[in-house]
């Protein structure tokens, strides 16, 4: 019998792509989401490009009993947590809200993974739980010191997950550390679909290319960076599902006989860092359109660079980034053309 696994915002952006490549590797999936942020047709999409179907449950997890329930029609042996509200500017206006959806949520999900004895995790950090380095590249050690509710959000789960794992030797728990998540599906069926203005740099560049923005806003151009415009970290969101699926073959290794339970933390980047200005000319080779831009103001609250060092997920995982830039602007591009409007029909 196959291994069955719970994703929660399974939908969404990171889940889709995650949900894809489990049910390639011949997981069983079932998704809990509320489609609060995505749209019932990803899953569909996901069906036809892996010929294979899943179960999708439209719940909130802040909802115990349907957790519950969810955990036991699927026999879930393992939860894979994306559920979440992840907008940072957003957070700073709403934090109750935020709180609610990524504290409480997450502390529902234990509760129900609790009573079903389900043990095993793999949650959605993110690298913002770091705050102002102090060091660069981030190493997983860096002390924790969130400047936004969001990123609040997430180091209190990471919290929670560490003291649970301490009370608990059955426990074994990830958490992955994203860095920014770019990229598409090579087919172009499945990708981001931001509602709105996009805040990411390249979901706003891609919308420039298709001609819905007239040009790209450079959010400062005076940082200590070579070029001077901001540095991150982008990963291809392929490369970022794989890193799941190695979670989960670590986590189902058995732990030492220590009687404790088995936390990793894992930075979850390339290890490389790229500018805005970088990021534009990678679109504009992958694109061929000509994407228009403006030197601004520096947006507040913007750090001029960080990276990580990946080189513990490589030790505990045996997990690598293989895709480049231009593989990242190109399957955005694909996605972004061949769906202007993201999941919505025309
Ligand atoms: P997304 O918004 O595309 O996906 C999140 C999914 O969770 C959506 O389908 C949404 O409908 C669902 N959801 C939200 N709240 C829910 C709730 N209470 N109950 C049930 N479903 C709910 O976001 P994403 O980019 O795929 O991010 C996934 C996770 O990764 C999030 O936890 C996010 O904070 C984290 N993360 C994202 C990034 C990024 O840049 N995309 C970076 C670091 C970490
Ligand atoms: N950025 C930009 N214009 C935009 C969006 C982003 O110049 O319309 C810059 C931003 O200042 C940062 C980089 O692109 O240096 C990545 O921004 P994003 O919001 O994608 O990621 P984050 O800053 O949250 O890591």
């Amino acid at each position: 019998m196959s291994t069955s696994i719970l994703v929660t915002g399974g939908a969404g952006y990171i889940g889709s792509h995650t949900v894809l490549e489990l049910l390639s590797a011949g997981y069983e999936v079932t998704v809990v989401d509320n489609f609060c942020n995505s749209h019932p047709e990803a899953l569909n999409r996901i069906e036809h490009l892996s010929g294979r179907s899943l179960r999708r449950i439209e719940a909130d997890v802040r909802d115990t009993s349907a957790l519950v329930n969810a955990l036991r029609i699927s026999n879930a042996s393992a939860v894979i947590h994306f559920a979440g509200l992840k907008a940072v500017g957003e957070s700073v206006l709403q934090p109750q809200r935020y709180y609610d959806n990524n504290v409480v949520g997450s502390l529902r999900l234990l509760e129900a993974m609790a009573q079903c004895e389900v043990k095993t995790l793999v949650f959605s950090s993110s690298a913002t739980v770091y705050g102002s380095p102090l060091s660069l590249p981030y190493r997983e050690d860096h002390p924790l010191a969130p400047t936004s509710p969001y990123g609040h959000s997430k180091s209190m789960v990471e919290q929670v997950m560490r003291d649970t794992v301490a009370s608990d030797a059955a426990c074994r728990f990830a958490t992955l550390r994203y860095f920014n998540p770019v990229g598409a599906h090579s087919s172009g069926l499945i990708g981001e679909d931001p509602q709105g203005v996009p805040n990411n740099l390249l979901p706003f560049v891609a919308q420039v290319a298709i001609g819905k923005r007239e040009h790209l806003n450079i959010w400062g151009a005076d940082y200590d960076t070579p070029d001077g415009t901001g540095v991150r970290d982008y990963i291809h969101v392929v490369d970022l599902a794989l890193a799941h699926l190695r979670a989960l073959d670590a986590l189902a290794i058995p732990p030492s006989k220590t009687g404790k339970g088995q936390y990793l933390a894992l930075n979850i980047g390339t290890g490389k860092g790229y500018s805005v200005l970088e990021v534009l000319a990678a679109f504009r080779e992958a694109s061929g359109m000509p994407i228009p831009s403006r030197i601004q103001a520096r947006r507040p609250g913007d750090i001029a660079s960080y990276y990580a060092d990946p080189a513990k997920a490589k030790t505990h995982l045996g997990w690598v980034a293989t895709r480049s830039l231009v593989e990242m602007c190109a399957d955005t591009w694909r996605w972004q053309k061949g769906n202007p409007d993201g999941y919505q029909q025309r």
